[in-house]
């Protein structure tokens, strides 16, 4: 049996004959750049996250670049986040002048642990950059009370969870000062390329993002500001308006497929005997859990290499989020950090391992996935 990390074809056959007419309908409008798809789109995401308004970019990590520029990050400040996430979220700090500044995660969640925030910051921090890693919501209730005590703003990389929601019952993205997401193809709603959006509920802010997606026009060759082009292609938000409808459907299918692995997995014993840990949607006082949305079903094993060509060798994709921590990285080495100083994100970068979990994941793939894994600690 050959599992897929991921398969795209089963979100796509069912509405290619949709995605053909909106391509269709730019392409015989002439009209490329921004446009009224993106501004349908820019619409209902903003509807969906429940913020005030949301601005069409480039990608995840134009959709963060452009956010801090919009807070005014640049030389002589610090931006707190998390060593143990893609390159571009601390890439986009430290492109601005900035410095980032890494706090270490939590291990059930892999989210910033907001226990440890406080004392990293200083007079320079400016604004606190969680990441909302594999589709659940860092812990914002603590994360906004340590930001609003030293007057900080919050960054929500949003990129893995877009229609997450914290246990609150808010909407990834609504969380912070500015929410960024990626529709980058593997995302939960991803399209035919580059793209991504800023939410947020200031129309300062708003305002800004605006007129920095342009090179900081506003009017036309007056330039208050020096910007970039981060603008969304208005054929990526034509695919993004036909896939959008489908995304709660997509992110339930993803819990399901969760819900079934733990079941399986419990039904193999093999959370306790080989002491494998499976994603946990958490809460902390409040009794709903995190609305987990499984960009990615993570698991921590012991000896995760080895595992991980075994599956390789019975057809079954996986892969590391992710294997070398960015205080580790060659570019970040002036940061001058060392081995220890963040042991929860060095101890994940060594054991964890991602299993398929798209949407169209059939229940037999699951069974062979969990069999596999059985087998493979049984011998
Ligand atoms: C995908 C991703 C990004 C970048 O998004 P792009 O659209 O690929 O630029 C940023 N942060 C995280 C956590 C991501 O997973």
């Amino acid at each position: 049996m050959n599992v897929p990390l991921l398969d795209l074809s089963y979100q796509h056959q069912p509405i290619q004959q949709d995605i053909a007419s909106a391509i269709s309908r730019v392409v015989d409008s002439n009209a490329f750049i921004l446009g009224a798809e993106v501004s349908k789109l820019e619409k209902q995401i903003a509807d969906y996250c429940g913020v005030g308004s949301a601005i069409g970019v480039s990608s995840g990590t134009d959709a963060l670049l452009v956010s801090l520029m919009a807070i005014g990050v640049g030389p002589g400040d610090e931006v707190i986040t998390t060593p143990y996430t893609f390159i571009a979220t601390v890439g986009c700090i430290a492109r601005l002048g900035a410095k980032p500044v890494f706090v270490d995660i939590d291990p059930v969640t892999y989210n910033i642990d907001p226990e440890k925030i406080e004392e990293k910051i200083t007079s320079k921090t400016k604004a606190i950059l969680p990441v909302h890693l594999y589709g659940q919501c860092a812990d914002s209730a603590s994360i906004l009370s340590t930001a609003k005590k030293h007057n900080l703003y919050v960054v929500e990389d949003a990129a893995q969870a877009i229609g997450a929601q914290y246990h609150d019952g808010r909407k990834a993205g609504n969380l912070g000062d500015l929410g960024c997401f990626s529709f980058f193809p593997t995302k939960n709603l991803g399209c035919f390329g580059d793209g991504g959006m800023v939410v947020t509920n200031h129309p300062e802010l708003d305002e800004r993002v605006r007129v920095l997606r342009v090179h900081g026009s506003k009017p036309k060759y007056y330039h208050k500001l020096i910007g970039g082009n981060f603008r969304l292609d208005s054929l990526q938000a034509a695919v993004l308006n036909v896939k959008f409808p489908c995304l709660e459907d997509w992110n339930h299918q993803r819990r399901e497929n969760a819900l079934r692995y733990e079941a399986l997995f419990k039904e193999k014993c093999l959370t306790q005997a080989q002491k494998i840990q499976l994603p946990q949607a958490v809460y902390s006082s409040s009794k709903v859990p995190n609305y987990h949305t499984y960009n990615q079903f993570v698991i921590r094993v012991s000896n995760r290499d080895a595992l991980r060509e075994y599956l390789r060798e019975k057809g079954i994709g996986t892969e590391v989020y992710y294997p070398i921590p960015l205080h580790f990285q060659q570019c970040f080495h002036y940061l001058g950090h060392k081995e220890g100083d963040f042991p929860e994100a060095e101890i994940a970068a060594k054991n964890t391992l991602a299993l398929p979990i798209f949407p169209g994941l059939k229940p037999e793939q699951q069974e062979y996935v969990v069999q596999q894994i059985k087998t493979f600690f049984a011998g």
